[in-house]
């Protein structure tokens, strides 16, 4: 749905909830994605003290009281608030994993005092005594106010707040603001103290490694030398962002029913970016004379595809790249809908130039579809190899990281919360999973499918370790023995003769109850299986599948849901990759028959249900389950799965309303604003569908969405998450081609799940259509997000990878011991980043070779290895010897960026070969054994800028992203000065290190660089 409606949906929430509010006091909304307008990945916890310790952000970190004399008690403004005596003893723990990862840090809270005496700790927050951050009551003028200090080895900040009436409600906000370098205060929404030069270092003030070294208290001081905190508390939240004025002021105002409504545009424009002016040309556009018009043909119905990149004309002899070209995005087919012919007018960056381009809609026109050509190797039948010098490639390096630590997970966590659904025991040694799989998280569940794709690529993979892959097979039996053996439990009695209930459609509240809830703690959780129909396989009861249906919205209380399709997708291609790895018929079986309960509801529910459903915020995410249903289709030929895979259209976004008038299919932008990683698995089940249905819709949702993706909301890494409008960072910016205006989110960019789905969608399509484009862009992705996404000595991985300048990246779950969907996918991710080197035609009778990477290739099919060996990125060389003999063609990728040339060698002779940058050479041949084939592809520097802000640009070396490396955070943009003609004679350093040195500042790659980072810099040419 768009933003309009969404917005007024919002607002329809907000009355709904102002009624409940006015009936039971005010409280607080329940985790809401958007909670006071701030995207909810910038909310590291919030424990509202409403009768519990719960942390009522999705990260489960619950915290706990120590002492006995506290209670909950009656408020008259909050419903339920938390009381604390002002005994010595009593006061809050919070789990040392709140403060790690922290771009900058607010805490916010209501406090009532009701002691005027000094010394009272709110909070102190930090290793010892020495290094930590600390809100203590301290005398003012004309009573008490707070004294917030940061406290390190060398340094003191400190900033003060005016006196704050007792016995009273006071919202009081700290602020630590890293890039500007300031701490400030806030009581009741107004800034009132603000300490300048604060250079804090938060990664040192706590640690993020050893996270019970952080000591996180409320109510008491570290040092224990605190008074006691006689006070009233509501509603206590640590942000991993600096909260700005007006988002503090929404926080105080929308908790007292203030009349702020909760908004998830941006309200604000964001102050900490530098802003341009707009009509100022930057770069090469500064030297920019002429751009040509373009003539596009389209089909009736169909949106032009008008390119994204033009040839300019350059003035001064500078050879300047193609330009990029902004076009109107319309929000349907309107302009189009007849024969005939019209202009449209382009945009320039910073230019007063307008491409034209003529349109021509025509009913003659043909978009032709193709069908699958190529296929794949399975992940046992390539083998990735040391470089030249015997050195282990990232590739490996990032590999052994995830399959060391797989290899020594125990299965039973992994189980741990089925077994708690179905009421089994839990076997000796069995600990639950933190994060999103905890007892109370509404998406426990979802890290299980995630290991189980993880466990069968790696047992693939691992065919150069036989003892590796023996104890992978070993976790997949174990696995899929216990979830099967819990599937046929659900709708069977569990006693003889005892009752049940076998149709998924009857499904009965829990006993006792008289609806449906979402409650999953020990004391509330339903585990009357017997009642959940046949098939059924969770890790938490039907009911939140139910509520689903019944219109239930995402949130942290029992009335509200998460994403239940989302899990059980993961769960489905779990088993269903087991299966195709191993034949593991029981894998089948489990997958099959929660399909079958999965068809048996939603094939009775109106088409209005259905679209209400997925276009239901996180609530209706349902990851590929139209992927997963298709594919099971293409395992059984069972026709049911691929009609249960249509009901998971997405109808808004993949055919514009229920009259099915637009959308995709007609190349109509209906994602701008959405949440990434929401949509992009839909348009993997969208690709899945048309390969087995051949409806050629599915095929132009699939590709039209992957143009728009890559050409108007990709950053330079390969991500395409990151908006700051909307105020979410794991949404696609409110309109196509506005990065700089409405991306780089202070929450962070490219949230790493949706480039992994991305990646998965760019080969798929690849199979089908050979545009290099798609392989460049794999490429880049693959190199610059995927393989930058892993901590420098463990497994542990990016949510976000956050590309404002001076960013620094934070890697969570080295442990795999609780999963956000990132770390979900990065198990995937790195037990096949080798599965998309090469691929062969389904006739066999040629070769691609998409990526330069040291490995061996059995292409059993024709009797025939490859090996590759290269030290690529460190060399721009490679070598491909064949063993065995036989016509093929080997179909060679020549990068987009290999303008200086592309060099092939067959046996040691030079071929004169037409190699143009962006296509694949084919060295057709009777290949011979022993035959080697030479490529040499020069590296050479540019730029990649952003498409609304030219200056604003990444600098590449051939595939690689060279970042520049900061010290400090920083409040603007790294400013680079580079030579007009070739910005080379502005580099000097060490291409075999890929280090390099602009004006004293180091670069060197994205993937390799651990510290603070700019990976966009503002260029001047010279
Ligand atoms: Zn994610």
């Amino acid at each position: 749905m768009n933003l309009i409606m969404k917005t007024s949906k919002l607002f329809l929430g907000l009355i709904l909830s102002l009624c409940i509010m006015s009936a039971n006091h005010v409280f607080a909304q329940g985790g809401d994605q958007i909670l006071d307008g701030i995207g909810e990945t910038d909310l590291n916890a919030r424990y509202i003290f409403r009768g519990d310790l719960h942390d009522w952000s999705r990260n489960n970190l619950h915290s706990r009281i120590q002492g006995s004399d506290f209670r909950f008690e009656k408020d008259n403004v909050f419903g339920d608030v938390l009381s604390l005596s002002g005994d010595q003893e009593v006061f809050i723990t919070i789990p040392g994993e709140s403060v790690t990862g922290l771009e900058s840090l607010s805490i916010t809270g209501w406090i009532y005092l009701r002691s005027s005496e000094v010394g009272q700790v709110l909070f102190d927050f930090g290793q010892n005594s020495q290094l930590h951050l600390q809100a203590e009551t301290v005398k003012e003028n004309d009573g008490i106010g707070y004294m917030v200090q940061i406290q390190t080895e060398k340094d003191k900040f400190v900033v003060q707040t005016p006196a704050l009436e007792l016995n009273k409600w006071n919202h009081l906000a700290v602020v630590i603001n890293i890039p500007t370098r300031t701490l400030s205060s806030y009581i009741n929404g107004m800034l009132v103290g603000q300490t300048r030069n604060v250079s804090v270092n938060l990664q040192h003030l706590f640690d993020n490694r050893t996270v019970s070294n952080n000591k996180l208290y409320i109510g008491k001081s570290i040092a224990a030398n605190h008074k006691n905190l006689n006070a009233k508390l509501h509603d206590f939240r640590i942000y991993r962002i600096p909260l700005n004025n007006g988002q503090v002021a929404r926080i105080h105002a929308n908790a007292l029913n203030l009349d702020q409504p909760v908004v998830r545009v941006r309200d604000e424009a964001d102050p900490s970016l530098p802003k341009y002016s707009e009509n100022t040309p930057q770069l090469y556009n500064a030297y920019l004379i002429s751009v040509p018009d373009i003539k596009v043909e389209t089909a009736v119905g169909h949106l032009p595809s008008l390119p994204a990149y033009v040839q300019g004309v350059y003035s001064d002899g500078i050879e300047g790249p193609s330009v990029r070209v902004i076009w109107p995005a319309p929000e349907d087919n309107k302009q189009v809908l007849a024969p005939g012919t019209y202009t449209v007018k382009g945009r320039i960056a910073g230019s007063h130039i307008q491409p034209t381009a003529f349109v021509t809609v025509s009913e003659a026109k043909k978009i032709t579809i193709p069908n699958q050509t190529l296929g794949d190797f399975g992940l046992n039948r390539v083998i990735l190899k040391t470089d030249l010098e015997n050195n282990d490639t990232k590739f490996i390096e990032n590999r052994d990281k995830f399959v060391t630590v797989l290899a020594k997970t125990n299965p039973d966590n992994f189980l741990y919360m089925f077994r708690n659904a179905f009421g089994q025991a839990q076997p000796k040694g069995a600990e639950p999973l933190g994060v999103w799989d905890s007892q109370l998280t509404k998406l426990r569940g979802h890290a299980t499918g995630h290991y189980l794709t993880a466990l069968a690529q790696a047992y693939e993979s691992a065919s150069y370790d036989p003892s590796l892959q023996a104890t992978f097979l070993q976790k997949i039996d174990y696995m899929v023995n216990t979830l099967y053996e819990l599937a046929q439990m659900s709708g069977h009695p569990s006693v003889a003769g005892g009752d049940f209930v076998s149709d998924p459609t009857a499904v009965p509240p829990a006993p006792g109850k008289l609806g449906y809830d979402s409650d999953l703690s020990e004391d509330g959780i339903r585990t009357d299986y017997w009642n959940w129909g046949l098939g059924y396989i969770s890790a938490y009861p039907p009911d939140q599948f139910i509520m689903l249906e019944h219109g239930a919205t995402y949130g942290t209380d029992n009335t509200r849901i998460w994403a239940p399709y989302y899990t059980l997708d993961k769960i489905l291609a779990g088993l269903m990759d087991i299966y195709e790895v191993c034949g593991n018929e029981k894998a089948l079986e489990t997958a099959k028959g929660m399909s079958d309960w999965v068809y048996a509801r939603l094939s009775k529910l109106p088409t209005e249900t259905l679209i209400s459903m997925w276009n239901r915020y996180i609530a209706g995410e349902y990851g590929g389950m139209n992927d997963a249903m298709a594919r099971l289709y293409r395992l059984t030929n069972n026709p049911t799965y691929l009609e249960t895979a249509k009901i998971f259209d997405n109808i808004r976004m993949f055919f514009g309303d229920s009259n099915r008038s637009h959308g995709l299919a007609k190349n109509v932008d209906m994602f701008r604003g959405l949440h990434s990683n929401t949509h992009i698995p839909q348009i993997l089940g969208a690709l899945e569908v048309y390969r087995s249905s051949g409806a050629p819709e599915y095929f132009h949702i699939a590709n039209n969405f992957w143009r728009m993706a890559t050409n108007d909301y990709m950053y330079n890494i390969g991500g395409v998450a990151g908006a700051s409008n909307p105020a979410n960072a794991e949404c696609f910016t409110a309109q196509p081609a506005t990065l700089y205006e409405n991306g780089f989110s202070a929450g962070g960019q490219n949230e790493t799940c949706a480039t992994y789905n991305m990646l998965k969608l760019t080969r798929e399509l690849f199979l089908f259509d050979q545009r290099p484009e798609l392989m460049d862009y794999y490429e880049q992705a693959l190199y610059n997000h995927i393989l930058a996404s892993v901590a420098e000595d463990s497994p542990a991985n990016t949510y976000h990878v956050p590309l404002r300048p001076g960013s620094i990246k934070q890697f969570g779950n080295p442990h795999m011991k609780g999963f956000t969907c990132c770390n979900g996918t990065a198990i995937e991710s790195n037990t096949k980043l080798h599965n998309s080197i090469y691929f062969r035609s389904t006739d066999n009778q040629a070769l691609y070779v998409n990526l330069y990477v040291p490995s061996t290739l059995e292409w059993t099919e024709r009797n025939i290895t490859i090996t590759q060996e290269t030290s690529y990125p460190n060399d721009d060389h490679t070598r491909l010897s064949i063993e065995g003999k036989g016509r093929f063609d080997l179909r060679v990728r020549v990068p987009h960026w290999a303008s200086k040339g592309f060099y092939v060698k067959i046996n040691g002779k030079s071929q004169k070969v037409k190699a143009v940058p962006g296509t694949y050479l084919t060295l057709r041949r009777n290949w011979k054994n022993g035959d080697t084939v030479d490529l040499h592809m020069p590296f050479h520097f540019y730029l990649k800028p952003v498409m609304d802000q030219q200056n604003i640009a990444s600098l590449f070396y051939g595939p690689v992203l060279l970042a520049a490396q900061e010290s400090t955070p920083l409040n603007e943009w790294r400013k680079v000065s580079l030579d007009a003609n070739d910005i080379s004679k502005s580099i000097t350093g060490d291409p075999k290190q890929l280090e390099f040195t602009i004006d004293g500042v180091k670069f060197k790659p994205f993937y390799d660089t651990y510290g603070r980072h700019s990976v966009y810099l503002d260029v001047t040419l010279k």
